[in-house]
């Protein structure tokens, strides 16, 4: 029985990496110091690992900005955009990678970054490899084995992490037509012979090849590129120790598929799916090896011992001790570092760290598990065990976490619940007391987010200045911005989310059953790191939330005051979730919360309110045969926050850049009196499924794009809102930008928003 990881956090323990790599941005440091940042990050995750009893640790885990692009350095599939950058005297291979990953601007040179996308259902973000008719492949990035080889020289030999040809390519988009990804296989596969020639002359033992797509629905063709690959592969290295991982799924569906390839041991996530567990023992060929994928690599909580020793217990009868590795269920890059860095008793009180483990013990857990089962160091080891037990159970019936209160609103929720009053068409009547013109204008929520605003915050933090101090800066902030919104004639005001730091914090911060790490850094893309609130408990609302600041902001104008709040599915998406009951049920406690809110904002006078719901879409489940189970819930979860309220109440809901072509049904039974959704950038192209569907409630298509700091031309807009007047009603129409603008500058947020008023007056004109 052996232990292995998959892949450790690589943003260092004290996030070294994007302090090195943004430093290095700014020109104020060299690019070795960045190679050995890199280098020290690397040794002490090895070190960390052995420490902790791992028998199989990777390499080539580490990278600079993101694995995928390392693959494509690797393999040379460097679009051509970037030869200048390549061949310009002093620029280093770091820089061509830099430049691939955030684009480049120097010397007269400016060439695009490649394209980011989520990985997986997950909130890491990786850049996406860029596949051309005339694609060859060429090793031309030697990183996977100067790894290996580094770590070889440190007395560790590592199992090196390379990510499977076929998800290599399925990773990947074709920038031209004509001619399919996936037949690239036969271009490609002699990449990874050299790799593989290379690793196996500095003896190399296991090599693991990530292939995530083997949970997904696969077609024949990318079934035969399994196939074909791993047969080639076999034939060119017969005593190659191939170690398949698969994880974010169960591999049942391609079982078949799985058990013709040539390969030494399979990973299985046993989180995400733990039934496939029971069809694998049975299914299984009797010689691959199955590694059990046991400790949660996507959260944050300890393991549960007694489940996972059952599951090993069961596994090791039936196919032998030998046949059986314990791991994470995936790689740790998507949980933090190292909990003993936890140590700000303010952030996460005791009681709830003590039910948490990341990465650094997630692994301890791993070899612990294996230790238990060997009955090596069995003193320690079984003293762990029941530790183990008592923190599990007094979870199970901690105080801290069961709220009966809570858990009885969630038991006696009815339809009614989760249905507003009235169908649309009678609450639009009952809404034209709000008496809005045609194409009424209003924004999404934030202005800018100066740095000025910012540094309020951290000095009220820091106790620099104190509780009345901020609370009269933000006062005044939030004035001037509705005095200005008056001032040009927007319709619906907002009051700016000045005193917010981010729309799932502000609210979690203010809800029980939630808690904030200081040092849960997890990456999400390249420097960038995010610290993800932690759902422990039930939740509740103890006290209204925003309802100071809305009507605040409302009594400074008789315009409608827009309230500001975000939806049960977001704020349950950019959390690490409890894991001890389904995710459907913290939502709808969420959702209930939310719900109050909602209501305590209708009694204080306000109108129109929005709940925001961005996360909707990336919160679909890696396979279609479960999509409507969660739109089910999280549809629900909607409708139950929303549903307080009079028909007079306007509910808006606002989603950002997203496909609504496969769920648009889901979005109309949301039922949102008004919809505003990012649509600028696709030329209103989004909007197409709200007109085929006859999407019946209000919309409001973004007019603009915030992600730049250009400002929009009012023709543009107005030829846009015609475009929209073309497939959708006008009297359904609004007029907003894409999104909110707290990343913009106030320049700019001006000179745009003018513009915007005077389109929508031309089109009230023309109307
Ligand atoms: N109300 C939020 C804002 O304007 C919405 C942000 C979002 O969609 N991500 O900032
Ligand atoms: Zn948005």
């Amino acid at each position: 029985m052996k232990t292995q990881n998959l892949g450790y956090p690589r943003i260092g323990s004290q996030r070294e990496l994007k302090k090195i790599c943004e430093t290095y941005w700014a020109e104020k440091t060299g690019y070795r110091n960045v190679l050995q940042v890199g280098k020290n990050i690397r040794q002490e995750n090895w070190k960390t690992q052995k420490e902790a009893g791992i028998d199989l640790i990777p390499s080539n885990d580490f990278s600079f900005y993101d694995h995928v692009l390392d693959h494509s350095l690797a393999f040379g599939a460097i679009p051509k955009r970037y030869n200048e950058v390549m061949l310009k005297k002093g620029n280093s291979e770091l820089d061509l990678y830099f430049a691939m990953a955030r684009g480049y601007q120097k010397d007269g040179l400016d060439v695009v970054a490649m394209e980011m996308t989520k990985w997986f259902d997950t909130n890491y973000h990786y850049i996406v490899p860029e596949f051309y008719k005339d694609q060859t492949f060429k090793l031309f990035s030697t990183k996977i084995i100067d790894e290996f080889y580094e770590a070889r020289e440190q007395g560790i030999l590592t199992k090196p992490v390379i990510i499977g040809p076929v998800s290599y390519l399925l990773l990947g988009k074709e920038k031209e037509s004509g001619f399919d990804r996936i037949d690239l296989i036969k271009e490609l596969l002699p990449v990874y012979t050299d790799i593989l020639s290379r690793l196996v002359a500095l003896d190399v033992e296991y090599v693991q090849f990530d292939e995530p797509f083997l949970t997904l629905d696969l077609n024949p063709k990318e079934k035969a590129a399994y196939e074909y690959a791993y047969r080639e592969i076999r034939k060119t290295f017969p005593h190659l120790k191939i170690m398949m991982a698969t994880y974010f799924e169960g591999v049942t569906q391609n079982l078949s598929l799985v058990n013709s390839l040539p390969v030494n041991v399979l990973h299985v996530d046993l989180v995400r799916d733990e039934k496939q567990l029971d069809a694998l023992l049975s299914g299984i060929d009797d010689k691959t090896i199955l590694s059990l994928g046991l400790v949660d690599g996507r959260n944050i909580w300890k393991n549960d011992f007694e489940k996972s020793l059952e599951k090993i217990v069961l596994a090791v009868n039936k196919i032998g001790s030998d046949r059986v590795w314990i791991a994470p269920s995936c790689s740790l890059i998507h949980c933090p570092v190292d909990l003993d860095n936890e140590t700000d008793e303010e952030h996460l009180t005791t009681a709830v760290k003590q039910w948490m483990a990341y990465a650094k013990q997630k692994i301890g857990e791993v070899a612990t598990l294996k230790k238990l089962i060997t009955k090596e160091d069995p003193t320690s080891t079984q003293k762990r065990l029941t530790e183990n037990k008592i923190s599990i159970n007094e979870r199970h019936t901690s105080t801290l976490i069961h709220n009966p209160e809570v858990k009885n609103r969630v038991r006696n929720l009815s339809a009614n619940d989760a249905q507003r009053l009235n169908p649309f068409p009678s609450r639009k009547v009952a809404q034209e007391a709000l008496k809005l013109p045609r194409f009424p204008t209003t924004t999404i929520g934030s202005f800018p987010q100066t740095p000025e605003v910012r540094s309020w915050r951290a000095r009220y933090k820091k106790g620099s200045i104190n509780g009345n101090e901020y609370t009269r800066l933000i006062a005044d902030e939030t004035a001037k911005a509705v005095k200005w919104q008056e001032e040009i004639g927007l319709d619906v005001l907002v009051h700016g989310e000045f005193e917010r730091n981010d729309m799932v914090e502000y609210f979690g911060e203010q809800l029980d059953g939630f808690a904030f790490s200081k040092n849960g850094w997890v990456q999400s893309y390249g420097s960038r790191c995010v610290k993800p609130p932690i759902i422990y408990g039930d939740v509740s609302r103890q006290k209204p939330m925003t309802v100071k600041w809305t009507s605040y902001a409302q009594s400074l104008t008789n315009k409608h005051m827009k309230g500001m709040l975000t939806g049960p599915v977001t704020i349950l998406q950019w959390s690490f979730v409890r894991n001890d009951q389904p995710r459907s049920e913290t939502c709808t406690q969420i959702a209930l919360a939310i719900r109050d809110e909602v209501c305590d904002l209708e009694n204080a006078g306000i109108k129109i309110i929005q709940i925001d719901e961005p996360a909707i879409r990336e919160g679909l489940p890696l396979r279609k045969a479960e999509w409507q189970t969660y739109l089910y819930w999280a549809v629900e979860a909607f409708r139950i926050s929303a549903s307080g309220v009079k028909d007079e109440t306007q509910i808006h809901t606002h989603m950002c850049y997203s496909e609504f072509n496969d769920i648009i049904e889901n979005i109309a039974d949301m039922d949102a009196d008004v919809i505003t959704i990012e649509t600028s950038r696709s030329q209103m192209e989004l909007l197409d499924a709200f007109a085929d569907f006859k999407y019946p409630n209000e919309i409001g298509p973004g007019v603009y794009d915030i992600h730049s700091p250009r400002v929009p031309k009012r023709e543009e807009m107005v030829s846009l809102l015609n475009k929209a007047k073309a497939v959708v009603p006008s009297e359904q129409l609004w007029v907003n930008p894409d999104c909110g603008l707290k990343t913009r500058g106030w320049d700019e947020t001006k000179k745009a928003l003018i513009e915007m008023v005077e389109a929508a007056k031309e089109m009230r004109k023309s109307d």
